[in-house]
C-alpha cells in the first residue's frame, strides 16, 4: 500500500467510513474498560516494594520531578476500596511536559496489569486517533481521573473519585497543560462535575481551572458505535487546531 492510500484508509476509518478492519472492531462487543487479555505479562502487585519504585514512576519520563514525586506516593494510596483489587496503581503516559492532556475515566483490566492507561484495544484505537492527528504517546499525556481500577469495569463511584481528587488535582498541577481532552462520559462529568449527556458536551469548548477543554467520544464507545468517529475526528481537528496557535 502506497503513503497515500494508507493515509487515506485511516482518514476514512477515522471518521466512521467502514473498512474490513473497522466492521471487525464494531462487531465484537467492548466495554468503556475492557476484559482480560491473555497476552499480559504478569502483573506487578502494588504493594511490593517493587511497584513502588518501579509500576507508576516508570511511566513518568524524567524531567518533571514534581509529577514523578506524586506518582511515587500515588502508588502506596490506600484511600479507598479500590487499592484492594488493583494490581497497579495507573497513573500516567506520555510526556510531562505535553501541552495536550487526554483524561479517561479509570484503568480497565489490561490497563491495572500493565500499569498505563489505554493499552487495551480501546487505547489502540485512540492511538490511531492520535496518529491521524500526527501525534503519538511521546508527545502528549494521557491519563484517567480514578487511578485504580474499579471491579468489573463498572463506573468510579463518588467516594473513589472523590477519594483519587488529590492525586489528580496534583498530577495537572505538575503537568499544567495548556488544553486538555477528556475521554468518554465519565470523565467529562466528573471533570466538569455535570450530569449532561455527552452528546451536550462535545462540540463545544469548555473550561477547566483556566485551561481550554474539549470533550470527544471514549475511544471504545467508538468500537461499538463508528458511526460516530466522524464527531470525534471534528473535535480531534478543533483541539488540533487550537493546539496549533499556541505559543
Ligand atoms: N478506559 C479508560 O477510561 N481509561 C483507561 O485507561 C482505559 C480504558
Amino acid at each position: 500500500m502506497s503513503d497515500n492510500s494508507a493515509f487515506q484508509e485511516f482518514y476514512l476509518r477515522e471518521i466512521g467510513i467502514q473498512t474490513p478492519l473497522a466492521s471487525h472492531e464494531a462487531s465484537e462487543p467492548v466495554t468503556e474498560r475492557e476484559t482480560h487479555s491473555p497476552s499480559i505479562e504478569k502483573p506487578v502487585m502494588a504493594n511490593s516494594e517493587e511497584a513502588l519504585s518501579v509500576s507508576s514512576v516508570h511511566q513518568v519520563s524524567p524531567g518533571n520531578s514534581a509529577l514523578q514525586d506524586i506518582a511515587l506516593q500515588a502508588s502506596s494510596c490506600t484511600a479507598c476500596t479500590l487499592s484492594e483489587g488493583r494490581q497497579t496503581v495507573v497513573f500516567g503516559v506520555g510526556n510531562p511536559e505535553a501541552d495536550i492532556v487526554f483524561i479517561g475515566e479509570a484503568p480497565g483490566h489490561e490497563e491495572d496489569l500493565k500499569g498505563e492507561p489505554f493499552v487495551g484495544r480501546a487505547g489502540k484505537l485512540l492511538d490511531r486517533m492520535l496518529a491521524a492527528q500526527g501525534m503519538d504517546r511521546s508527545q502528549v499525556y494521557i491519563m484517567n481521573t480514578v487511578k485504580c481500577r474499579p471491579p468489573n469495569n463498572r463506573d468510579p463511584k463518588p467516594e473513589e473519585v472523590q477519594a483519587c481528587g488529590k492525586w489528580f488535582d496534583a498530577q495537572l498541577r505538575a503537568l499544567s497543560p495548556k488544553l486538555i481532552c477528556l475521554l468518554g462520559r465519565v470523565a467529562a462529568q466528573t471533570v466538569l462535575e455535570t450530569d449532561a449527556p455527552l452528546s451536550a458536551m462535545r462540540g463545544k469548548w469548555h473550561e477547566y481551572r483556566g485551561i481550554p477543554l474539549r470533550v470527544i467520544y471514549h475511544p471504545a464507545y467508538l468500537l461499538r458505535s463508528p458511526q460516530q468517529k466522524r464527531y470525534a475526528w471534528s473535535d480531534l481537528c478543533e483541539l488540533q487546531k487550537r493546539y496549533h496557535l499556541l505559543d
